[in-house]
């Protein structure tokens, strides 16, 4: 079955024996795609749990250093957010000022 088709999916819950329903389900202080049944049974996507733990990891190193180089300024994203956010496929990002 390819992810596509699994993650739109309606899966039966191995508690109950209902349909559970494809939703979102905080994990890891992120929000990544999952089943809920009623009897509060929920399973996360095995595709969207590597996303989970990379976003986990990318929270630990939210300060980035700053050096000039000319007149501009320069932000280096750390690893763990560069892998969290899939960097190779970004052409390109925005900035704004946060406080
Ligand atoms: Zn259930």
């Amino acid at each position: 079955m390819n992810r596509k088709k699994l993650e739109s999916g309606d899966i039966k819950c191995p508690d109950c024996g209902k349909k559970c329903r494809s939703t979102e389900i905080a994990a890891a202080g992120a929000k990544v795609k999952g089943w809920r049944c009623n009897c509060s049974y929920e399973l996360i996507s095995p595709y969207e749990i590597e996303k989970a733990y990379l976003l986990m990891l990318a929270k630990k190193h939210e300060k980035v250093k700053i050096s000039k180089r000319g007149n501009s300024y320069m932000i280096t994203i750390p690893k763990a957010i560069a892998n969290a956010i899939n960097i190779e496929k970004i052409k390109a990002a925005e900035v704004f000022l946060n406080g």
